[in-house]
């Protein structure tokens, strides 16, 4: 019933190819082979095109869509919100009941003393607000020199200016030329350097090398996911955040966590932090907050961080039209709702389980399979010519980008993470309402 006609198809890719401009698509390639799938409809973890086709979305769309599609509930709290007042400003002390219950909901099962948090309308516009929030306490401090912002190698954490400058996969510095030049992008997951052991080969250009270089009066704060999503599924090894952490707090530098992706339950905790029990003293989410029903993003904040904007009578000179937007606290307040009640936090653990069974499957069947890792629903694998001997393939053979084109000629959505010189990873991050026999098939 939902199938479009082929004229209708047709003119649909004419008119994207004429009109519409795609993020992460090169623009030459798409006038030549159009959209490559135009969804039409989603239920549960599966997503029907335009031409009546079905997949299973094995990534949640953008590793957000985490109560799956076609959720009623979500689209009844919308619905119910835009049918009483579907917008009211933030601006200039004004409220909405919603974005205040939110706040409350968000603190309550946020690790530690993170206790308020500051709205935006998605991931890169939390991190901007991050680094904002961490300069402005500074400034408040009277530590005027504390500006920069150190991000680590392979973290995606947006696409805005600043956002787009800590992301440290170089594809995304490219584009335009222009980059924030107080973030500075260090090399990461390497637990001894962060420990301080210069003999590790990595030490150059460790956080804590970059540190020492560069000065912990001029460092505001370092920018880190707990696991990294799109720089290809990296989980933080054991010790690691909580080093980064002390190393921070004993030069005075706020540690800023991105659970754009980790946050709500995507890991089998409320928070990817909560794996090792690191408390940030800002965290940046997003994504899971609303399943992707409604575009919304945050930033929490630790007390003495809100205690001392509390003192102050300066302005927080920064926000967003859709600051606190009632209809997308609406459908986070619902989101976050079912995951409790539905225990969706319980089911990604459990299918951890199911996952790494059918790693098990795969490695004894694939001699290229390597290095599986799931934590909660959030895996991933490996490609390589020779897993026993860690020999990535030559830099030619696109090998997971190939995996995941088969896979969606057969009618499953994967990810491809190989940005990084002859990494070929695949990154799977299916719904959390996934259940034993779907995360099998
Ligand atoms: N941070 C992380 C960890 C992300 O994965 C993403 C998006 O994928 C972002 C930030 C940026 O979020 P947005 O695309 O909503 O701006």
């Amino acid at each position: 019933t939902i199938s479009q006609t082929l004229s209708e198809i047709q003119e649909l890719i004419e008119l994207d190819k004429k009109h519409y401009l795609h993020p992460t698509t090169v623009p030459k390639l798409f006038q030549e082979k159009g959209p490559k799938i135009i969804f039409q409809e989603g239920k549960g973890i599966r997503v029907t095109d335009v031409k009546g086709d079905t997949y299973i979305d094995g990534v949640s769309m953008l590793w957000n869509v985490n109560l799956g599609h076609g959720n009623e509930e979500l689209a009844k709290a919308a619905y119910d919100q835009l049918s009483t007042i579907a917008y009211s400003s933030s601006f200039y002390s004004y409220s909405n009941p919603n974005a205040v219950r939110l706040a409350q909901k968000v603190v309550s099962v946020a690790p530690g003393d993170l206790c308020a948090i500051f709205y935006t309308s998605g991931g890169s516009e939390s991190n901007d607000t991050a680094f904002k929030l961490a300069r402005f306490y500074w400034n408040l401090k009277g530590r005027q020199t504390k500006k920069k912002i150190i991000s680590i190698t392979r973290s995606y954490h947006g696409a805005t200016v600043s956002a787009g400058s800590a992301t440290g996969i170089e594809a995304f510095h490219n584009f335009a030329g222009s980059r924030d030049i107080d973030i500075i992008n260090a090399r990461g997951h390497v637990t001894n350097c962060e420990l301080g052991d210069k003999t590790d080969s990595n030490y150059e250009g460790c956080i804590r090398d970059t540190i020492e270089k560069v000065g912990a009066e001029n460092i505001a704060a370092v920018i880190l996911e707990p696991i990294q999503g799109a720089g290809g599924v990296h989980v933080s090894p054991d010790g690691y955040l909580k080093a980064v952490k002390d190393l921070c707090k004993a030069n005075e530098i706020l540690l800023i966590a991105d659970e754009v992706i980790c946050g709500f339950g995507r890991t089998g905790q409320w928070f990817g932090v909560d794996n090792w029990d690191v408390v940030p003293d800002i965290m940046s989410v997003a994504k899971g907050i609303t399943s992707g029903y409604a575009q919304l993003g945050g930033v929490l904040v630790n007390k003495e961080i809100r205690d001392t904007l509390n003192e102050h009578d300066q302005i927080l000179g920064h926000g967003f039209t859709y600051s606190g937007h009632p209809t997308a606290c609406a459908v986070a307040l619902k989101n976050l709702e079912i995951i409790e009640r539905d225990n969706l936090i319980g089911n990604a653990k459990n299918m951890e389980l199911v996952l790494k069974n059918g790693f098990d499957y795969l490695a004894n069947k694939h001699k290229h399979f390597a290095k599986p890792r799931a934590i909660g629903l959030l895996a991933g694998f490996d490609l390589q010519a020779d897993p026993d001997t860690d020999t990535p393939f030559e830099q030619s053979i696109r090998a997971a980008a190939f995996v995941v084109e088969h896979c969606f000629n057969n009618k499953l959505i994967l990810r491809a993470a190989d940005f990084e010189e002859g990494k070929n990873i695949v990154a799977i991050a299916p719904p959390l309402i996934i259940n034993k026999e779907e995360v099998e098939e």
